[in-house]
């Protein structure tokens, strides 16, 4: 395999140069079809491939850092815009063309002008990268209860370090500071150590990091101290740990949210590449199609939150591409952002009004086009989500988990690849409502989805099929893998504990799983599932089965409780 450049820069530097060292050929076919525009000026057609070279390489020119070469290419495919045809032979039209060529190839031979602008580094508005952990410091005197802090804290992704005394949690923030610090109020050494030391954690800090006490004390002085100390929340003993959870995720400003997917459509292949190698140094991903005509299997598989179009393509014109898109329902209100040298304003809006959501100028500069790009897709992802996922729990609605099923299988299928489908229902959730009231009945739903939302791979889709009942479902998984995962996701939910006034409670799921093959259709492995699911609510709760009609397997996981 050929060595990849490693640093965005580099990558930057090598599209670059193949630009430079492209550049003597374009100029040249330009050169070519501009003696066969003047020889024929009654022929359309290399008067068009003539717009056509010249348009492109204005665009081009100023990405790669030839500024002043792409200026002069726009002034020259303005000028020849004005001409009428018959006269490209007229003698002094030949000879301004004449001296602008003369100057395009000197600003080629001089290099390019300057460095392209540095891209803002690892930009995703409010998106951390995915399931990177934060790293949370507990200070708790009391080993078996730090113990079971750093277990719960763990089951929700987070790593957590833990220090009986003062002066081990100092050291440790002095060495590597943490993401959020959870400290008892009462320690050993003192009443109220842990508000009077939290100022000076904080002091060691780059910056202030969100502080949450927890202490058995319940009364206004404990909860004065630690108000004074900063910190941010306050649970009283025995731990909710979910509220605990709901609390630091939202301190931690911490989503589970992946990358933006850019797909982007330019029959420039060193454009696209550019285009590409900039917003992944912006921490997106990237899928570029040069020929339109794969485009719709690329946006099925890929997925993309928004695609970058060029306008001007030998195939087909960006705008009939957007429009061939929006013939399909489902992409009705995927964001369509047209990247063209075109700045007539008539045309932008002819544009526009054709399927396009935006317009974005050629040459942009990587900062622009990192923020153009991830504002746009962060709003498309913000829409959708109110769309298509379910307000509690932030997992996909049962509507569009169906629509996805469908969308996966067919995939699958077309790669001769399994997939697993699973039904997952709370236990007797209907007495944890009665005992404990409906909000308490919400938390539990929300642990288990948050759970799911951090265990799952990233391809795996989680969605809520109903009330307490939810649904996965894993591309290319066969049903046994698919049953170790559930069996480890039944173990960890059912060591959650939750705390209703001075009572503790846990909840337990059961679950059914089915896959294609033997399944071939969605209804049938959505019955398959259900009745799996069926099959271990019957045999006794807290418990995972597989069962796949046609190779009539059932698989049972021991419950943990008997
Ligand atoms: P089983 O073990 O057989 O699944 O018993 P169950 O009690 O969990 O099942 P059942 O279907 O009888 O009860 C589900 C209950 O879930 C009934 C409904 O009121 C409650 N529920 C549905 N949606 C929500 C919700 O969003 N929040 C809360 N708190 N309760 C809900
Ligand atoms: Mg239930
Ligand atoms: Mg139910």
């Amino acid at each position: 395999m050929p060595d990849q450049p490693t640093t965005k820069l580099a990558r930057l530097r090598v599209l670059q140069d193949a630009f430079t060292a492209q550049l003597p050929d374009r100029l040249m076919a330009i050169r070519r079809i501009w003696l066969a525009a003047q020889a024929c000026p009654e022929d359309d057609a290399p008067r068009k491939e003539l717009y056509r070279l010249i348009h492109s390489l204005a665009g081009a020119a100023g990405t790669f850092g030839y500024q002043r070469l792409g200026e002069r290419a726009r002034q020259l495919e303005d000028s020849l815009l004005q001409r009428a045809p018959a006269s490209y032979s007229d003698t002094d039209n030949v000879e301004t063309l004449n001296s602008t060529w003369a100057q395009l190839e000197t600003l080629a031979a001089q290099g390019p002008d300057n460095t392209n602008d540095e891209a803002p580094a690892a930009r995703q508005p409010s998106a951390s990268p995915t399931h990177d952990k934060t790293l949370v410091y507990l200070l708790e005197d009391d080993s078996l209860q730090a113990q079971e802090i750093v277990a719960q804290l763990e089951h929700f992704g987070y790593a957590v370090e833990s220090f009986p005394a003062a002066d081990t949690i100092i050291q440790a923030q002095e060495r590597r500071p943490a993401d959020a610090l959870l400290m008892d109020v009462e320690l050993p050494e003192a009443s109220l150590e842990g508000p009077r030391i939290a100022p000076i954690l904080q002091a060691l800090g780059a910056h202030t990091v969100p502080l949450i006490f927890i202490s058995a004390r319940n009364d206004w002085q404990a909860r004065l101290a630690a108000v004074r100390a900063g910190g941010r929340a306050y649970f009283t003993k025995p731990l909710d740990f979910a509220a605990l959870v709901e609390q630091l995720d939202h301190l931690v400003g911490r989503k589970i949210q992946e990358p933006f997917r850019v797909l982007i459509v330019d029959d420039t292949v060193l454009l696209a590449e550019h285009y590409a190698a900039v917003l992944q140094g912006a921490g997106m991903e990237t899928e570029m199609v040069i020929n339109p005509q794969r485009l719709l299997d690329v946006i099925s598989d890929f997925g993309p939150d928004i695609i970058l179009m060029d306008l001007h393509m030998p195939q087909c014109s960006g705008v009939e591409a957007a429009q061939v898109i929006r013939q399909h329902p489902a992409y009705r209100s995927l964001p369509i952002v047209y990247l063209s040298t075109e700045s007539a304003l008539h045309h932008q809006l002819n544009a526009l009004s054709m399927g396009g959501d935006d317009f974005l100028q050629k040459p942009i500069s990587d900062t622009h086009l990192v923020s153009a790009v991830s504002i746009r897709a962060e709003r498309f992802r913000g829409l959708n989500t109110l769309l298509t996922c379910d307000s509690l729990t932030g997992l996909l609605n049962h509507i569009n988990l169906k629509l996805t099923l469908e969308r996966e299988m067919v995939m699958a299928q077309r790669r001769g690849e399994l997939l697993t489908f699973c039904m997952l229902d709370i236990d007797h959730f209907k007495s944890i409502n009665d005992r404990y009231g409906h909000p308490m009945g919400d938390r539990v739903i929300k642990s288990l989805a948050r759970l799911l939302k951090q265990r799952l791979r990233k391809s795996d889709i989680a969605g809520r099929y109903g009330g307490e009942e939810f649904a996965l479902i894993l591309p290319d998984t066969p049903p046994e893998a698919a049953l170790v995962v559930l069996d480890g996701l039944r173990e960890s939910f059912a060591q959650i504990p939750y705390s209703y006034h001075t009572a503790e409670f846990g909840a337990t799921f059961s679950a059914g799983i089915a896959s294609i093959p033997p399944h071939t259709d969605m209804e049938s492995l959505i019955n398959a599932a259900d009745g799996a699911l069926y099959t271990a609510k019957h045999s006794g709760r807290n418990r995972v089965v597989v069962k796949n009609t046609g190779a009539e397997t059932t698989v049972e996981t021991k419950p943990l409780l008997p």
